[in-house]
């Protein structure tokens, strides 16, 4: 118990409309968010850049379970199964006698990624938490181009021009998955409780449902016509037990990357909670060539080149633990 695992992937991505804001209308803008780029002489300007909602990578990620949990048979309520005829995940968000126990013990959905039902004052914190997909701009550049189109005329009227903003960036991804939480519920004596007898299995679902996400492209709308050109250039991830850590966001900077950055923390945070014999293990991948005389002593460090090894990596680390 007491497993924590973060990770952080680099994902390079030209022409996409992954998370289109104001849908309908002559111009459908992209979502955008602030960030702070680096000054080269110091301190930093603020830049408005192209973004993907935590949100809609999380749906990505809960299509993704859906789709490992019914291949696997594993628990999973028939409000997720039918989540497309029903326009999303409803989580029972509307039933009066909602429990929370049985929610989480009757759909993985459920217990990786949270709830509320306010009509029966219940809650689940999402064990696997997503950030905002946002552009390294200390490494590159970004983009938000206005690209034009034409809607087919009706006979006799004219073609309908329209404009789409598509976005381009390297991008940052962070996930964090609290393991202790997956398949257990917290009880008023304060032990927590098991709801499934079969929990690894759900942990190694939840796991699995990333490396879908990230490779299967999950996420996002607008891909008919706006399929992006997409790759993953670099990844990392860290096990650590029993005091949870972060990895250092995907980014490379002028002076550091990373994976040395994530090391060097990592370093300092063994020292300091040297006493409960805190554990860390890191993975990466580095499709880029950053990655030089990589070494930590007396911490793991595997390296793999495909996100499906990253994952599958994990997962061995993570199911000898709990
Ligand atoms: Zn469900």
């Amino acid at each position: 118990m007491d497993v924590f695992v973060s990770m952080s992937f680099r994902l390079r991505v030209e022409v996409e409309a992954l998370n289109m804001v104001e849908a309908m209308g002559a111009y459908s803008r992209h979502r955008t968010v602030s960030l702070l780029k680096p000054r080269g002489e110091g301190g930093y300007r603020l830049i408005i850049a192209p973004a993907v909602s935590g949100q809609a990578v999380a749906y990505g990620y809960m299509k993704s379970l859906v789709e490992l949990a019914t291949k696997k048979n594993l628990p999973i309520c028939d409000q997720c199964i039918n989540y497309e005829v029903r326009g999303g995940f409803l989580k029972h968000g509307t039933e009066e006698k909602a429990e929370l126990e049985n929610l989480v013990k009757n759909c993985i959905v459920e217990d990786v990624t949270g709830f509320m039902v306010p009509e029966a004052n219940i809650r689940r914190t999402s064990p696997v938490q997503f950030s905002y997909m946002i552009p390294d701009v200390d490494s590159s550049d970004v983009a938000i181009e206005p690209q034009f189109h034409a809607r087919t005329p009706m006979p006799g009227q004219k073609p309908q021009p329209f404009q789409v903003e598509a976005g381009t960036a390297i991008y940052v991804l962070g996930v964090a998955i609290d393991v202790d939480k997956i398949g257990v519920i917290p009880t008023a004596e304060g032990k927590p409780k098991s709801v499934d007898g079969n929990r690894v299995e759900r942990v190694k679902t939840a796991i699995q449902a990333i490396a879908n996400l990230i490779e299967g492209l999950s996420f996002g709308a607008k891909k008919a016509r706006y399929l992006p050109i997409y790759d993953v250039v670099g990844a990392i991830a860290a096990i650590s037990h029993p005091v949870q850590f972060m990895v250092s966001p995907a980014r490379i900077g002028r002076d550091e990357n990373y994976i040395s950055k994530t090391l060097a923390r990592a370093l300092n945070y063994l020292q300091l909670f040297k006493e409960v014999n805190e554990e860390i293990h890191v993975l990466y991948m580095d499709r880029e060539g950053i990655a030089k005389d990589v070494k930590a002593e007396g911490i793991n460090i595997v390296r793999v080149e495909t996100v499906s090894q990253l994952i599958s990596k994990t997962i061995d680390i993570v199911e000898r633990k709990i």
